[in-house]
């Protein structure tokens, strides 16, 4: 069932839809940088990890210093597509960090068509949305919200409000995304297909740090965490009874569609979280710090590997289990996805004679 799925850095044929360059001592024949279609775009090391152990194909890629280009970059091929991978740099985060970067990006490779933001998430669990740790949630529009808001929380935290719909819109994910979407979906949905999602986690089974671990433990939002590096302390008779038990699907991961938060800093205190989660015009499904960035100015999709449930319990213990689960799916979306409907979207970067770039609607100078 997996014969369509290509082998670990296998080694393949460009797509004869990029420019091939000439590859040294009869290495295969590599994109030039008008060749990469498809942006990845990490914020932590663990991720950028993960998201190399996704490519079938790993290329030297060309040289981009040239061009007053300050990040380092992964290339290679996952089904068909070339893919640009990068990381922000150690230390930084945020929403300015990571627009910086991708305009660094689309300086290089300006035949990019979507960017893929992959990685971790802080999770925002109901009963009615039984987020887990490891869970998959992707940006995908609800009611009139494009799948991610941006959320000021300094403003709320003053007294305000920390969500208003007139500055809070951001784009939806491009079209064509969400049209994959919903084969990624009905593959999903199908117990008697395999479970793709573990099979692409399966990349990195060598790799004991990225190991599912054993606790998964929300507390109830009124009960705070005991103090220490870990829950061991914590009262288990405050745990939430239904986070606690088995779920019915027949799959390693949950995947989750809906509406991200974003915002400039992290929410740690639960009264937040509860907030956005129980809004019915929101139910914000979790929460992030980079793609606020990016939403309005290029063509994006969000996936979000849930590694805490943004309360006082949090840890890093399932940061890289969480970076793992988010790569799988991009890459699983891109298996469905086809390279050549990816050639026929317009390039969201175009060089004008006036030495600026036109970046979705708006007029960026780079
Ligand atoms: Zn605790």
């Amino acid at each position: 069932m997996f014969s369509n799925i290509p082998p670990t850095n296998s080694r393949s044929q460009s797509s004869s839809a990029n420019k091939p360059a000439t590859g040294p001592g009869g290495s295969p024949p590599e994109p030039s940088e008008d060749g990469y279609t498809i942006g990845w775009v990490c914020a932590l090391q663990e991720e950028y990890t993960a998201a190399h152990a996704m490519l079938d194909l790993v290329f030297n890629g060309p040289e981009t210093s040239k061009r007053r280009d300050d990040n380092y970059y992964a290339f290679g091929k996952i089904y068909g597509h070339n893919v640009v991978i990068t990381c922000l740099p150690d230390g930084e985060y945020g929403t300015s960090c990571a627009a910086a970067v991708a305009k660094d990006m689309i300086r290089s490779f300006p035949a990019l068509r979507f960017v893929l933001m992959v990685g971790i998430g802080n999770g925002a669990p109901t009963r009615e949305n039984d987020v887990r740790l490891g869970d998959v949630v992707v940006s995908t529009p609800r009611g009139t919200l494009g799948g991610v808001v941006q959320l000021d929380l300094a403003n709320m935290r003053a007294g305000g409000k920390a969500y208003d719909r007139r500055i809070g819109f951001l784009s939806p994910p491009p079209r064509l995304l969400r049209a994959a979407q919903q084969e990624v979906r009905r593959r999903y949905d199908d117990p008697g297909l395999p479970d793709r999602l573990a099979a692409n986690m399966e990349r990195m089974a060598r790799r004991q740090d990225f190991k599912r671990p054993t606790q998964d433990r929300l507390y109830r939002a009124d009960y705070e965490h005991e103090g220490g590096p870990n829950c061991n302390d914590c009262n288990p008779d405050k745990l939430e009874d239904w986070n606690q038990k088995p779920r019915l699907i027949d799959r390693v991961v949950g995947v989750h569609y809906g509406i991200i938060g974003s915002s400039s800093s992290l929410i740690e205190r639960t009264e937040e979280r509860e907030i956005y989660a129980r809004d019915p015009d929101l139910n914000i499904l979790c929460f992030e710090m980079e793609a606020a960035g990016l939403m309005n100015m290029y063509p994006c999709l969000v996936i979000r590997g849930i590694c805490d449930y943004s309360d006082s319990h949090k840890n890093d213990e399932w940061h890289k289990y969480a970076a793992l689960s988010a790569a799988a799916y991009a890459r699983e979306l891109l298996s469905v996805l086809k390279p050549e409907k990816v050639d026929y979207q317009k390039p969201w970067a175009g060089l004008r004679e006036d030495g600026k770039y036109i970046v979705g609607y708006h007029l960026v100078s780079l």
